[in-house]
C-alpha cells in the first residue's frame, strides 16, 4: 500500500532478537545488553502473524535482522513459515556470518534467498578491533558457506569509517574482481548511544568514490544503493548513502524490533507498539494498526540539519 507521499511500502525489516556474538563499536555497547525477558520479545508465532498481516497489506519483501538473527534459537523454522505464506515474495538476512558454516544449507532449504554479510575489515587485528573480539576467519568461513549454499548474489555490507578501515577501499574494491559479491560502502550513522565515533569516522560515499575513478554506473534495479562495476569485475560495488544523499523519497520500509515495536522510520523515536494489539487486540487490530502506521510514515529524517541521534542503538532496531 502507498503511504501520504505516495511511497508504496513493500518492505519489512524484522529484528529477531538484540543479542549477538559480537560487539561492534558503532552499534553495540561492549558489556552487551540486558535480557529483555522471555515475556518481553514476540515469539516466532507472533512474528509470523506480523508477516501474515503484513503480506496482506503489499508487503512482499522482508529481511531477517538483528542484533545477529542466527543466535536466536529456530530461526530456520520461522523462515520455512514465513516463505509459505501468502504474498511473501522474498526473505533475506543480514548477518555477521559467524553462524553460516552450521545453518546456511539449512537457510538456503528453508527458503531464504539471499544473504547480507556484514564485514568492515579484511585485516584480521582491525576486524577483531571494530568487532571488540570477533574473528575474521570465521566471517569468511560464513561467506563461502553462504556461497556453497546459493544464498546469493551475497552482499557484503561495509561501514567505512575514516582513518579506520579506508585504507581498505581498494582490497574491497579487488574482491569484486574475482567473486561474484556486492561490495556495499556504508556511511556510518549516528544512531544509539553505542560508541559510535560519528564526528570522526563518519565519511561520505562521494569521498569513496573520489578515490575509485574508473567506477561504470550499473542501471538500478531495486533498492536505494547507487551501483557501480569495474571493467571485467565478476562482482559490483554500491553505496548506501543514508547521510550525504538522503534517500527518504525513495524509502519503502518499516521496521519491527524483537520487542514488538514497529518503526516507520529509523531515525525517529516515534514507535508503535505492534505487540500490544498481537496480544491483547481483536481480530483484524494487526492490520487496523500496520494501515494506520504506514499512513503515518514520516516524510524524512532530518540528521542532516542536526536532529539528534535516536536513543535505540542499531542492535535494537536492526539494520
Ligand atoms: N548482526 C547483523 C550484522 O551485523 O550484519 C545484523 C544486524 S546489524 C545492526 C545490521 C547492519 O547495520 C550491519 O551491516 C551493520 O554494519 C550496520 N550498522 C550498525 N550500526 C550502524 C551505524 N551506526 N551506522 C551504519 N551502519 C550500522
Ligand atoms: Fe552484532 Fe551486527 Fe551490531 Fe555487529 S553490527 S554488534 S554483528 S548486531
Amino acid at each position: 500500500m502507498k503511504d501520504t507521499f505516495g511511497r508504496e511500502i513493500n518492505y519489512l525489516r524484522i529484528s529477531v532478537t538484540d543479542k549477538c556474538n559480537l560487539r561492534c563499536r558503532y552499534c553495540m555497547p561492549e558489556e552487551g545488553v540486558a535480557d529483555l525477558g522471555h515475556e518481553n520479545i514476540l515469539t516466532y508465532e507472533e512474528i509470523h502473524r506480523v508477516v501474515e498481516a503484513s503480506a496482506k497489506l503489499g508487503i512482499t519483501k522482508y529481511r531477517l535482522t538483528g542484533g545477529e538473527p542466527l543466535v536466536r534459537r529456530g530461526i530456520v523454522g520461522l523462515v520455512e513459515r514465513m516463505k509459505q505464506t501468502p504474498g511473501v515474495e522474498k526473505i533475506t538476512m543480514t548477518t555477521n556470518g559467524i553462524l553460516l558454516p552450521q545453518l546456511a544449507e539449512k537457510l538456503k532449504e528453508s527458503g531464504l534467498d539471499r544473504v547480507n554479510i556484514s564485514l568492515d575489515s579484511l585485516r584480521h587485528d582491525r576486524y577483531r578491533e571494530i568487532t571488540r573480539g570477533g574473528d575474521l576467519d570465521q566471517a569468511i568461513a560464513g561467506i563461502n558457506a553462504a556461497a556453497k549454499a546459493g544464498l546469493t548474489p551475497i552482499k557484503l555490507n561495509v561501514v567505512m569509517m575514516k582513518g579506520f578501515n579506508d585504507d581498505e577501499i581498494l582490497d574491497f574494491v579487488q574482491l569484486t574482481l574475482q567473486h561474484d559479491y556486492e561490495v556495499r560502502f556504508i556511511e556510518l550513522m549516528p544512531v544509539g548511544r553505542a560508541e559510535n565515533d560519528f564526528a570522526h569516522g563518519y565519511m561520505a560515499s562521494e569521498e569513496i568514490k573520489a578515490r575509485l575513478p574508473q567506477l561504470i554506473p550499473v542501471e538500478k534495479q531495486e533498492g536505494v544503493a547507487e551501483i557501480y562495476q569495474y571493467r571485467g569485475a565478476r562482482g559490483r560495488i554500491g553505496f548506501i548513502t543514508p547521510i550525504s544523499c538522503n534517500f527518504c523519497s525513495q524509502c519503502n520500509k518499516l521496521r519491527l524490533t524483537a520487542d514488538g515495536k514497529l518503526k516507520t522510520c529509523l531515525h525517529s523515536e516515534k514507535e508503535i507498539d505492534l505487540k500490544k494489539a498481537l496480544r491483547e487486540g481483536q481480530p483484524g487490530d494487526l492490520e487496523k494498526v500496520l494501515t494506520e502506521a504506514i499512513r503515518g510514515k514520516e516524510e524524512k529524517h532530518h540528521l542532516e540539519s542536526g536532529q539528534a541521534p535516536i536513543s535505540r542503538d542499531m542492535n535494537k532496531i536492526g539494520g
